[in-house]
């Protein structure tokens, strides 16, 4: 949990969700002219950042009658309460066999027609968004959207100095990954204005220089914190990236059964010199999981082991907000207003 933003940020938390398209008929246009025109001025790049609409987290087609194209969503979970998502055939540049096959996105939470329709609107979006504006377009929509999951108790707890009930936390990428330079540097922009919001994320994406090159700024963000994911397929050049850039990037580890896990990804490791610095997810399915490895480097999951239990209650600490591992430390967000 942390302090909110003080005086300066009490302008109240405006929502939401930005449902828009472009392609709508003329017909509809017309019907929609107000709306439209917002969303229009959400895409000239000189314009200030705004949610057009004040309803969290609602698509607007149900009552507008539009074609659900376009739009920005958040999605919540109970592990790592809100992140973003994209479409994984379209941005893990770096997948591997292993993390195609455990996918968050293989659940059937996420295998539901709206749950794939809803992260081909991000990417769909982000590409328009990029096109008309580049980046820093992007990034106003990106914290337009940020702004909708401050904590509801925020203004109250900024006017008494208090702490919110639970911290404002956003994980980039619950499924799908960073597939573009640009893209990357419009979350840095977004993450640089948010400095109270903690950010994180896994990669595999670390193949490709420019993307590497941009997600490694995002990485040194002082509220954003950056894990390369490694496995028996990619763990070689995953260290070779962790190791260009010292200081700046953690890593995961996709843990299979020692008797599955190449024997050199563990030795590899031996020569990282600070304990429990790499996390470890066993590999988990249906309430089981692979047995932990025991490595002085690694620290496992504990939202996999149990210690920290799923979350549905969005008004609760979720499992990573507890635990905090993986997030930028709540000591540097703060010291961030300074
Ligand atoms: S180690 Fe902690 S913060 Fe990281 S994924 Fe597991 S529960 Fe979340």
């Amino acid at each position: 949990m942390r302090r909110a933003e003080p005086a300066a940020a009490l302008c109240l938390s405006v929502s939401i969700c930005f449902q828009f398209t472009v392609s709508a008929p003329p017909r509809v246009k017309r019907h929609c002219s107000t709306f439209l025109a917002t969303f229009g001025s959400t895409l000239d790049p000189r314009s200030q950042p705004r949610a057009p609409v004040l309803r969290r987290n609602a698509a607007l087609t149900g009552d507008m009658h539009m074609e659900k194209k376009y739009g920005l969503e958040l999605t919540n979970n109970s592990k790592a309460s809100w992140a973003f998502s994209l479409p994984r055939s379209a941005t893990c540049i770096g997948a591997t066999d292993i993390c195609k096959k455990v996918c968050y996105g293989n659940g059937v939470r996420y295998r539901t027609e709206g749950q794939k329709a809803r992260r081909e609107r991000n990417l769909l979006t982000i590409e328009l968004l990029l096109e008309k504006g580049g980046p820093k377009l992007l990034a106003e929509n990106l914290i337009a959207l940020v702004d909708t999951v401050r904590p509801s108790d925020w203004l109250a707890a900024s006017i008494t100095g208090s702490q919110t009930q639970t911290p404002w936390t956003l994980r980039i990428h619950d499924v799908g990954d960073f597939h573009s330079a640009k893209y990357t540097e419009a979350w840095l922009l977004a993450v640089q204005q948010r400095p109270l919001c903690s950010f994180w994320f896994y990669t595999r994406s670390f193949s490709d220089a420019q993307v590497f090159d941009a997600m490694t700024k995002l990485a040194s963000a002082e509220n954003c914190k950056g894990w390369l994911s490694i496995d028996s397929d990619n763990f070689a050049s995953g260290l070779l990236a962790y190791a260009q850039r010292p200081g700046v990037w953690q890593l995961a580890l996709l843990q299979e059964s020692k008797e599955l896990l190449d024997e050199q990804v563990l030795s590899s490791l031996d020569s990282l010199r600070q304990v429990k610095q790499v996390v470890s997810f066993p590999i988990h399915r249906g309430g089981h999981h692979a047995e932990p490895i025991q490595h002085p480097a690694l620290f496992t999951c504990l939202a996999v082991i149990g210690v920290h239990k799923l979350q549905p209650d969005a008004q609760k600490l979720r499992p990573c907000q507890a635990c905090t591992f993986c997030l930028p430390s709540p000591r540097n967000v703060a010291e961030s207003k300074t």
